[in-house]
């Protein structure tokens, strides 16, 4: 019973080492995170793989389309309020950054992790700390504390 178990020690303990140094980024952009969970390249998520060959980037941030689909109030004031729509629940008339950060968070997680593989499960995870970097740097809570 111990092989599996040591196995997971192991792992959990590189990824605590990732809060330490910024090792685990290869893009460049991403910064040292309190969560080790947050920790995490976008050269790490594997349904971006082909984005970086297709557009010849480093970082998913230099995606031709990020700042239309991530950071443009516009587009995500629209996804706000279809999505308010379809619910049928009212929403807001004046929409915060906070509702800005969630609604790119959700664009994000959704254009990233659709990819399906055939005989795998989808597979989502917590956003790359560049792309979080950016949302944030954009729409900023005044307080500097961001629960979201
Ligand atoms: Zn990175
Ligand atoms: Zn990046």
């Amino acid at each position: 019973m111990s092989g599996p178990e040591e196995e997971n020690g192991f792992i959990s303990n590189v990824e605590s080492g990732r809060t330490q140094n910024l090792e685990w980024c290869s893009c460049g952009n991403c910064r040292i995170e309190s969560e080790s969970s947050d920790c995490k390249c976008c050269w790490e998520v594997e349904q971006l793989n082909a984005r970086f060959v297709q557009e010849n980037i480093t970082c998913i941030r230099n995606f031709s389309s990020f700042n239309t689909l991530f950071l443009d109030k516009t587009m995500l004031e629209m996804m706000l309020r279809d999505k308010h729509f379809i619910r049928g629940d009212p929403i807001d008339d004046k929409l915060t950054n906070r509702s800005y950060r969630v609604a790119a968070y959700k664009q994000f997680n959704t254009w990233a992790f659709r990819v399906r593989q055939l005989g795998k499960r989808e597979r989502r995870g917590p956003l790359p700390s560049c792309v979080v970097a950016r949302i944030r740097k954009k729409f900023p809570e005044t307080d500097g504390n961001y629960g979201y």
